[in-house]
């Protein structure tokens, strides 16, 4: 017997949780069902972030749990319950497979059959945003060493548990050479103690592109969050599944299991919803306990039931479909076929997320492995500062020029000089000709004279005494400083980004 708990939901969600529970029930799985309320009663009581400490206490003795869509109530600065769960639970993996069910449901491209891997709780969404100024928005894209590594060996480990045989790392690093860098470079290290699975790097859009085009050069994607959020409901609208998708959350300790749509309010309460997204989020679910056998049954039922042209109204077709049922039906109708195997779909058989061991196969994985800040640590006698980027809240562009040169002296006291300014990410000093710019949020990038720069904390610190003074010097210009950003060598590999034209 395995625990669980089960979140009804908002909008449509009682409705496809109960025909869903019906069907684990039907089919013989072993589950202790414990109940929670989450969502938009529980956020209009009063709990900004939709969930009680009750039912914090609850997921912590339970560790799964199988929740419907629920419904975030707008304004209000209410939190989502989703993010908040991936967070609070270190939901560090989100995995959606992207299937087609052509000829039964009709889909842009036949046969797609691949999964994406989604870095789940870094990244832009992060949520570190700022308006350092009246007109300026910035967005922190945040990414550990270790959160790279975890998701990357995660994806591989994924391939070699569901007979996959090629993982896609999906990024944007010949623009974000830093962070997207970092992703990229680790899968290749990563990928090196994976000889039995083929690797390669592709730029996000023309990944996502080709999603549309060609999707069979896909069998397992690993991506960061916001790529792979954006490229998961290409590949669910693509295969015109988003009603049939269900998606994994899973860490080290706790998963959850959905299904990839919203609460539909739209048609909440008609018995209209399609409850096979959430009905393959339950399966995901059973495969990551275990119960392996009772979960292929689901699944065999479920595409019998396609097969048979049993649709509910939102993949109804009059050619294909034979007939157009509710909600309750369609799980009737699932029950009826469990047992029978479909004749002609078929799906990857092992679309399974595991944690710890796999008894079926006998093997367990090291994704898991700790990993931490250590693991990558460069030791202080092998990183220095070279200097200071200062963005500045607002200059007057009237004294532009002869602000530049003031600072630069300013500097030159200090053993730095003023190396350049730029805007929005472009150079506009030192130049001939100045492009224009305002004189909002300029960078003005500062670096130290070579020969005080050295590896080890000592310098590091007396420099950085040195920038404070720096830092009044500019104050006592009555100039507002909104960020500034130390700029490392680390074992000679910079550690910031050039400015464009610098
Ligand atoms: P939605 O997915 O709820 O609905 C989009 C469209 O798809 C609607 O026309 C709806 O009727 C249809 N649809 C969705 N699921 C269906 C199903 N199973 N069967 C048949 N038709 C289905 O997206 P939305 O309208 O943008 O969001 C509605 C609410 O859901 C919002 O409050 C949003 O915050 C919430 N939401 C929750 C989750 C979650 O809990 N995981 C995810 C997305 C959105």
């Amino acid at each position: 017997m395995d625990k669980i708990l089960v979140a009804y939901g908002d909008g449509i969600g009682p409705e496809i949780m109960e025909v869903t529970l019906s069907i684990l029930k039907e089919s013989g799985a072993k589950l202790f069902i414990e109940t929670i309320d989450v969502g938009e009663k529980v956020y209009l009581s009063g709990h900004m972030s939709g969930i009680t400490d009750e039912s914090w206490t609850k997921i912590k003795e339970n560790k799964v749990l199988l929740k419907a869509p629920i419904t975030t109530p707008l304004g209000k600065g209410y939190k989502s319950l989703n993010v908040t769960f991936r967070k609070a639970l270190g939901l560090f993996a989100n995995i959606r497979p992207i299937l087609s069910y052509e000829p039964f449901v009709p889909s842009l491209q036949k046969d797609v059959d691949f999964v994406i891997i989604r870095e789940n709780e870094e990244d832009l969404y992060a949520g570190i945003e700022y308006r350092p100024t009246s007109s300026r928005y910035i967005a922190i894209k945040l990414l550990t060493s270790y959160g790279c590594e975890r998701i990357i060996r995660y994806a591989f480990e994924y391939a070699i548990n569901n007979g996959r045989k090629k993982v896609t790392c999906v990024t944007k690093n010949n623009i974000m050479k830093i962070t997207d860098g970092a992703f990229s470079n680790i899968f290749e290290k990563v990928s090196a103690e994976y000889p039995q699975i083929q690797a390669n790097h592709m730029i996000v859009d023309i990944a996502t592109a080709r999603i549309v085009s060609n999707p069979k050069i896909y069998d397992v994607i690993v991506t960061l969050n916001l790529y792979g959020d954006i490229m998961s409901d290409v590949g669910a609208e693509t295969t015109g599944s988003v009603g049939l998708a269900g998606s994994a959350n899973i860490g080290n300790e706790y998963a959850m299991f959905e299904a990839v749509h919203g609460s539909a309010p739209d048609i909440a309460g008609q018995n209209k919803a399609n409850p096979s997204g959430l009905i393959n989020a339950s399966v995901m679910m059973l495969r990551h306990l275990g119960q392996y056998d009772i979960a292929d049954k689901i699944q065999d039922a479920l595409l019998v039931t396609l097969e048979d042209g049993i649709h509910t109204a939102d993949i109804y077709k009059p050619d294909l479909s034979k007939k157009l049922v509710g909600t309750k039906e369609f799980g009737n109708a699932l029950i009826a076929n469990l047992g029978k195997k479909p004749k002609k779909l078929h799906v990857h058989e092992d679309q399974m997320i595991e944690s710890g061991k796999d008894e079926r196969k006998n093997r367990s994985h090291n994704f898991t492995h700790v990993l931490d800040d250590e693991h990558y640590a460069v030791s202080d006698d092998k990183q220095k500062v070279l200097g200071v980027d200062i963005f500045i809240n607002k200059i007057d562009v009237k004294e532009f020029s002869h602000l530049a040169n003031k600072l630069n002296d300013f500097a030159k006291d200090l053993g730095m000089h003023l190396h350049m300014i730029s805007s929005r990410g472009l150079k506009i000093w030192p130049i001939n000709v100045l492009p224009v710019f305002t004189g909002e949020f300029l960078r003005f990038r500062f670096l130290f004279d070579e020969e005080l720069t050295k590896y080890g904390k000592d310098t590091t610190l007396t420099l950085q005494y040195k920038i404070y003074k720096l830092q009044e010097k500019i104050i006592g210009e009555r100039l507002a400083i909104s960020i500034s950003m130390l700029l490392y060598d680390y074992e000679g590999v910079r550690g910031y980004s050039l400015a464009q034209g610098e």
